[in-house]
């Protein structure tokens, strides 16, 4: 899109790979996007990314209180030179991967972002790990097959997808194709939305829950007994699936993230 392109130019820089810039120039997917935040009623945004403020500008002229985080300072320094009237955006130049989550987000915040490529996995991983006691909701962007691997219901569920969805419902909200991009990437894209669920999760050691999943997903092909077998008491894990009324054949991808979630947490219960 040529704008972005002059824009880019008339900054005096350009599109840095390192940094994942593909900036979003479909202005009906652009709209699209903010309309899905601006669906949530809660007045406090966190945006990843904003790069030129293609997501910004939208939910700055709403009038809710946004907090963005860019890495690049040039295009922090130009977001404040667009924004200067602005009293509801608050710019911070700083990697998102050096943030806490949790110190700048309200009960009811909704973290967003066109999400750059290259770290969009440990972005998502940081957001589950500090929020997932909250109730904040996240509307990401990711290359399609993460997304496809997110939201999968079997054979290309992971770890990091059954680790996601005990916490979060997730849906696709839209595609996003190539061209749809300034420079255009290699790869399609999609939009998910997650939706925080309502488990009690207070007091959850997540370092046990990651390796239990590890542990769990450590063969797709194997049966779940025998992969959870490498790591605790065999008989103790027939008699958790019996209870839950589990096949003990059954293979890792084929049980659902709320059973994960009770396996672990009976696992985990002495009393069990
Ligand atoms: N939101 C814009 C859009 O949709 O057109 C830009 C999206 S672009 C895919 C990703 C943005 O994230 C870029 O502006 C890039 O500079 C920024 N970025 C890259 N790494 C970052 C990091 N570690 N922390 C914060 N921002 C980062």
């Amino acid at each position: 899109m040529p704008g972005i392109k002059k824009e880019l130019t008339q900054l005096n820089t350009f599109a840095k790979k390192s940094y994942g810039q593909n900036f979003l120039s479909n202005k009906s997917k652009i709209d699209k996007i903010a309309e899905e935040i601006l669906n949530n009623s809660t007045n406090d945004i966190i945006e990843i990314g904003p790069g030129l403020g293609a997501i910004t500008e939208p939910l700055v002229n709403q009038k809710r209180n946004i907090i963005c985080i860019e890495k690049d300072k040039v295009l922090i320094e130009n977001l404040k030179n667009k924004f200067k009237l602005k009293k509801n955006i608050t710019l911070i130049n700083e990697d998102v991967l050096k943030i806490d989550f949790k110190s700048i987000s309200s009960e009811n915040s909704i973290i967003v972002g066109n999400l750059p490529y290259n770290i969009s996995t440990k972005i998502l991983i940081k957001f589950v790990n500090e929020l997932h006691e909250n109730t904040n909701k996240g509307i990401f962007m990711f290359q399609r097959e993460v997304a496809d691997k997110i939201i999968a219901k079997k054979i290309k569920k992971n770890q990091l997808s059954s680790k996601i969805k005990i916490f979060y419902e997730v849906k696709e909200i839209l595609k996003v194709n190539e061209n749809d991009f300034w420079p255009p990437p290699k790869i399609k894209s999609s939009v998910l939305l997650f939706t925080p669920k309502k488990i009690s999760s207070n007091n959850l050691n997540m370092k046990e829950l990651d390796k239990f999943l590890q542990c769990a997903f450590f063969s797709n092909r194997k049966k779940i007994v025998n992969n959870l077998a490498n790591k605790y008491d065999k008989d103790r894990i027939f008699s958790i699936l019996k209870k839950l009324r589990i096949n003990d054949k059954a293979r890792p991808e084929e049980i659902n993230e709320d059973i994960l979630f009770r396996i672990f947490i009976m696992i985990n219960n002495n009393k069990f």
